[in-house]
């Protein structure tokens, strides 16, 4: 763009301004050009963006209004000042400046143009008119720039709203089925190739058709909530994947744990709805409702699938059913 600039610029300056054009280009403005290019490839360049830019593109301005002061007071010319607005414009929009550090820059280009303009009346009686086009120009800069990030900052949150919806179950807030399939390869993956420890729980509200029969759905939808949050509290690394499997039936997958650890684990659930003691009136296993749960832990080798651990894990609950529900069973190779 500068290379561009220079030579409409020298067409129409005198030749005796020449030298001064070009010295404010080659040592004053590329320089800045080729620091802020040079600046990219620094590690943490990103987070320190918008000051290098504003920086930049003010030292560019301000060398401008250096060129337009020396064609004043060198030769009487007048030369223009748009490209203190093009400068501004190409800063906000192309660039990307944010709204802040715009503020701040816009700030400082008319304070600088309008003491320029003060000391050195080169632009006679049009003064006025050129100081409110500099500032109109920044003022839609500024407008623009803030409606772009406002609309930006709503697509984000409407997009991390869709993105939970599309990741969550809305009635437990857990992982769904899909999410925790994706999550489930991934850490299976690691797993795998990490040669650790894995264990998959599936558990399962006991006589939960009775419960719903006898007290309702909605008393029954705030047993599985209730579920949910049980689980939350106790499988709580961020590497746990906690999923609704379907209906009153959940899924856990937990890495790097001992046997024993799941052990654990299953009894601290079990305590939990001991614990809050809710009626199960038409309950069979006690009187208060409760889960079974059924494990499989295993040490990660080749001949493991993810499909095989479910498929046992599911084995194991079966098994806890049998043994009169309200217990956990780990699978057992027979
Ligand atoms: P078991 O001890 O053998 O598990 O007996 P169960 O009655 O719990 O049998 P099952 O696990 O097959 O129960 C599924 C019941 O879960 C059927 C349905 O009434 C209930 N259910 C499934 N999804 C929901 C839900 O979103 N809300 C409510 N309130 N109930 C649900
Ligand atoms: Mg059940
Ligand atoms: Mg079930």
């Amino acid at each position: 763009m500068l290379v561009a600039f220079m030579f409409t610029d020298l067409a129409f300056l005198p030749e005796s301004l020449h030298m001064t054009y070009i010295e404010s280009r080659i040592t004053m403005q590329f320089p800045v050009c080729f620091l802020l290019l040079a600046a990219t490839f620094l590690p943490n360049f990103a987070k320190h963006y918008q000051a290098a830019l504003s920086a930049s593109m003010l030292s560019i301005i301000f060398i401008n209004y250096w060129l337009i002061i020396q064609c004043w007071e060198q030769a009487g010319v007048v030369f223009s000042y748009e490209g203190t607005v093009m400068y501004s414009l190409f800063s906000m929009f192309v660039f990307r400046m944010s709204f802040k550090f715009a503020m701040v820059f816009s700030a400082a280009t008319l304070l600088g143009f309008v003491v320029m303009v003060l000391m050195y009346p080169m632009y006679g009686d049009y003064t006025g008119i050129n100081v409110g086009f500099v500032l109109m120009s920044l003022f839609i800069g500024l407008l623009g720039t803030y409606r772009i990030e406002s609309g930006i900052r709503k697509l984000t949150q409407l997009n991390d709203k869709l993105t939970t919806l599309s990741e969550t179950d809305p009635l437990t807030s857990l992982l769904n089925r899909r999410t925790y399939e994706a999550r489930f390869s991934k850490q299976f993956k690691l797993a795998q190739r990490g040669q650790s420890t894995l264990c998959v729980f599936v558990i399962d509200l006991d006589y939960f058709k009775d419960f719903n029969d006898g007290y309702g759905h909605v008393r029954g939808d705030k047993i599985i909530q209730q579920q949910a949050s049980n689980l939350s509290a106790i499988f709580k690394r961020e590497t746990d994947i906690v999923a609704r499997y379907g209906g009153e039936e959940f899924i856990v997958v937990t890495t790097n744990v001992t046997e024993s650890q799941c052990h654990d684990f299953a009894n601290q659930l079990l305590a939990q709805w001991q614990q809050l003691a809710i009626p199960h009136g038409k309950g069979r296993a006690g009187s208060w409702v409760t889960c079974s749960i059924g494990f499989y832990w295993a040490q990660m080798n080749p001949r493991i699938t993810k499909e095989s651990i479910v498929k046992l894990a599911d084995q194991a609950l079966y098994e806890a059913k049998e043994k009169g529900r309200n217990c956990f069973v780990q699978y057992c190779e027979k």
